[in-house]
């Protein structure tokens, strides 16, 4: 009978006998959904510009990338070498990262998206504003905005 009641007078039992958990529940709700509009507001790294030349396959405004998603450019090249399948060198300051071979600019950008969601934004949260840590022998995304520690890959 209890059951019944629950579904037939929703409010007056969230009222009477969990006022503070739905509360709670609304205050969450909130919570969450700016952060996740916010985030989508303010967070557009840049496209990525990519170029095949002759054999290699050149992403042009490499620095550009890295520099908005607040990671160190070496860290970027070394996954994307990995997961292309690519060795890979870095001209002057970063500039340009150049594969050396050619590869299907969808793939490279695939990748890229790729990273940003491991390794850049805060599963919990949405947001990008995050340092990787290592513990130990782990590797770990920290949130600044709400704290959340989540294990990742190491690359
Ligand atoms: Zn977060």
């Amino acid at each position: 009978m209890r059951g019944m009641a629950n579904t037939c007078i929703l409010e007056g039992d969230y009222a009477m006998s969990s006022k503070e958990e739905y509360l709670s529940m609304l205050k969450e709700a909130r919570k969450q959904l700016p952060s996740v509009v916010i985030s989508g507001e303010r967070f557009t790294p840049p496209k990525p510009v990519i170029l095949i030349q002759s054999k290699q396959t050149h992403i042009v405004n490499f620095r550009e990338i890295v520099n908005a998603l607040n990671r160190d450019p070496k860290l970027v090249a070394r996954y994307l070498s990995k997961e292309l399948g690519s060795p890979y060198f870095l001209t002057e300051d970063s500039r340009k990262l150049i594969l050396s071979r050619r590869i299907d600019p969808r793939q490279v950008a695939n990748r890229i998206d790729r990273f940003i969601r491991t390794y850049v934004v805060c599963p919990h949260c949405g947001r990008p504003d995050t340092v990787i840590v290592k513990v130990k022998k782990t590797w770990v995304l920290r949130c600044l905005a709400c704290g959340a520690e989540t294990p990742i890959p190491k690359i």
